[in-house]
């Protein structure tokens, strides 16, 4: 019975009212998703087993926080879409409860950061919807209304956290995260993406600018990568970045959208792939307070929620996943890295 109790450990924040942002036409980013994780963590007896933290957060607070990170023009633009239905842009609909849910998706990010930074764990879930890292300063677009990984930067900050990584293994850039931290040497975002993709942005050169220089790291990758590679990119590039930089929190934008059956992807991520990086991530800096892996995309929902799964194991230290081959070559891939990110990969 003890050994069953290491998954307390892993945290799980989730709200059933993050199920009441729903598109009125068919649309990938829907209720189903998160419903699917639940129900396949129930299933494998695995809900039940993890500890759960309620969002007692103070919707004010995470206000407070949100303006931080967007323009009060964004926030009354999300907010004043309460009570109907519309789109923000061909991608991006809201319901007359998206307000709402993208405030208590921010606050579910809010709650994983004070925990982690109060010491009651150090791993934790986010299991929240809307996404949020394509929500730039002034701007909802690509499903994202509230930037939930940036919100939890600003909070960690509030707390006394001096510096932190946002790691974005989403297959889409995360431009909104990226936009946010551009100009900050205290919040070192690092991306791997498809790229030429959506949202257009996430070129190896685009490293930041005045302070921020050389903390914003973009790692475009080509379609069809798998296991092996991604291993490769986050064992040899984000390995000795975030040993460098060693942040006292890490938040993973975590979305799985790179699976091999997701229908927007194009990538070749199996969840053991998912759960090898992620394992990556936590052995990278073991000094760090915490790792908050907050949810983004990831449309394919049998590969969704076997992802999430495996990582959540992997969080708990009850799996061990295996590194796959490499069969794709990745060596122009390596090669722009360490000619871009040289000042981190040299001693
Ligand atoms: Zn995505």
């Amino acid at each position: 019975m003890q050994s069953e109790d290491s998954i307390k450990q892993v945290s799980i924040v989730y709200d059933d009212y993050f199920l009441e942002h729903k598109p009125f036409y068919s649309h990938p980013e829907n209720p189903a998703r998160l419903h699917s994780i639940v129900n396949f963590l129930e299933i494998n007896g695995l809900w039940r087993r993890l500890k759960h933290l309620p969002i007692d957060v103070d919707k004010e607070e995470t206000l407070e926080l949100l303006r931080l990170v967007h323009s009060e023009h964004h926030i009354e633009l999300v907010e004043g879409t309460a009570g109907s239905y519309g789109n923000i842009d061909a991608d991006t609909y809201y319901c007359p409860e998206t307000h709402s849910v993208a405030l208590q998706a921010a606050s579910a990010a809010v709650r994983a950061v004070s925990a982690v930074m109060y010491g009651h764990t150090n791993k934790v879930f986010v299991l929240a919807r809307p996404p949020g890292h394509h929500a730039t300063f002034s701007e909802a677009m690509g499903f994202c209304f509230y930037n939930n990984a940036a919100v939890a930067a600003e909070k960690a900050k509030k707390m006394g956290a001096e510096n932190i990584i946002i790691v974005d293994y989403d297959i889409h850039h995360g431009n909104g995260t990226q936009e946010i931290f551009y100009q900050r040497d205290d919040v070192l975002y690092f991306s791997t993406h498809r790229y030429p993709f959506y949202p257009g942005t996430g070129r190896f050169d685009e490293i930041g600018e005045g302070k921020g220089k050389g903390f914003t790291i973009n790692v475009p990758l080509p379609s069809s990568l798998g296991d092996g590679e991604y291993a490769k990119i986050y064992e040899e590039i984000y390995t000795p970045i975030a040993q460098k930089f060693s942040p006292d929190l890490v938040i993973v934008s975590a979305g799985f959208d790179a699976h091999y059956k997701d229908p927007l992807g194009d990538m070749r991520l199996t969840e053991e792939g998912f759960a090898y990086i992620s394992d990556i991530i936590i052995r990278a800096t073991p000094k760090a307070k915490g790792f908050i892996f907050i949810l983004e995309g990831g449309y394919n929902l049998e590969g969704l929620s076997e992802s999430v799964k495996e990582v959540i194991l992997t969080m708990a230290g009850l799996k061990k996943p295996e590194r796959a081959r490499i069969t794709n070559n990745i060596d122009r891939i390596m090669f722009e890295s360490q000619r871009y990110f040289r000042d981190w990969l040299t001693n």
